[in-house]
């Protein structure tokens, strides 16, 4: 079986800045996996443990310097690594990061399985990414997945997060997954992981090397563009309450106020 495991480098911080474009500013802050990509790279390991001849590509849109979190994942077990990589790629909106990945997922794992990929990833956090590559793909998917129960070359049995309840679904393949955080604690990565890390090849992939256009990409390729982007004010206004005079109670009434126009 071969999975493509799609996986984003975000900033470490919660304390994020944006750019004149209303972008996130990411010169000069920490880098690690995006949590949920995580758990994405704990499922298609478990996959990898359960079902025979499973080979993994980790495949990330992003700056040279996200080849850091590719290594990573070699380290955690993952087999190889793809870094599509390109200045024309930059100011993508999510349905170009969704076509540029599912293009690049045809050139790199063309006779791919599965794709599994976060459900969020807290910086953008639209989680319209692994539906838009199913979109583009014309592949069937499931989100919100909790727990892979079983798999083989021709169906996966797994369990999803529904509004209600907890779902078992079996589904056949070729699929796309979007992984949420579960209840196992995540691999930690071996010395022979971390050598087998550094010494690994990881190939990289241009505009010209998955044969989409300039203008489908990128900027140029995005049809929705951010307008504003703002922090909101949390206030909280709070009356005192007293059920009997011995338990005193305190009700908070939450306000959110929105001081719009303006970055932050
Ligand atoms: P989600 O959809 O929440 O992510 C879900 C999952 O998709 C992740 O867990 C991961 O598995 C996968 N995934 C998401 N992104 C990647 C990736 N790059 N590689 C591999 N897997 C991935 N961002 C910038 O950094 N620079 C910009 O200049 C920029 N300009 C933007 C302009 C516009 C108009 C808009 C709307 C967004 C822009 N963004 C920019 C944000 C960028 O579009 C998103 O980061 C990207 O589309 C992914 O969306 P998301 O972060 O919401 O991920």
């Amino acid at each position: 079986m071969k999975i493509a495991l799609c996986i984003k480098q975000v900033p470490d911080t919660s304390d994020i800045k944006w750019t004149e474009n209303n972008t996130i500013k990411r010169e000069g802050v920490e880098s690690i996996i995006n949590p949920y990509d995580v758990y994405a790279i704990e499922s298609a390991l478990q996959i990898k443990n359960t079902c025979k001849d499973v080979e993994i590509t980790a495949i990330t849109m992003g700056p040279a310097q996200a080849e850091d979190i590719l290594r990573k994942s070699i380290a955690l077990g993952i087999d190889k690594g793809a870094l599509v990589t390109d200045r024309k790629f930059s100011g993508a909106d999510t349905y170009a990061t969704g076509k540029t990945l599912a293009q690049s997922i045809k050139t790199i794992v063309p006779d791919f399985d599965l794709i599994i990929c976060g459900q969020f990833a807290i910086d953008g956090d639209t989680a319209q990414t692994g539906p838009s590559i199913a979109n583009h793909l014309n592949l069937k998917q499931v989100t919100f997945v909790k727990e892979i129960l079983e798999c083989s070359d021709d169906y996966i049995i797994l369990t999803r997060q529904a509004d209600d309840g907890i779902e078992t679904v079996k589904a056949k393949l070729p699929l796309l997954l979007c992984v949420l955080q579960n209840y196992k604690e995540p691999t930690r990565a071996k010395i022979n992981g971390f050598i087998k890390a550094q010494k690994s090849e990881i190939k990289t992939y241009s505009l010209e090397d998955i044969g989409l256009e300039a203008e489908e990409v990128g900027l140029k390729g995005s049809p929705t563009y951010v307008s504003k982007a703002f922090r909101p004010i949390v206030t909280h206004n709070c009356e005192k309450v007293f059920a009997d005079e011995n338990t005193p109670e305190l009700i908070c009434n939450r306000i959110e106020k929105y001081k719009a126009g303006q970055n932050e």
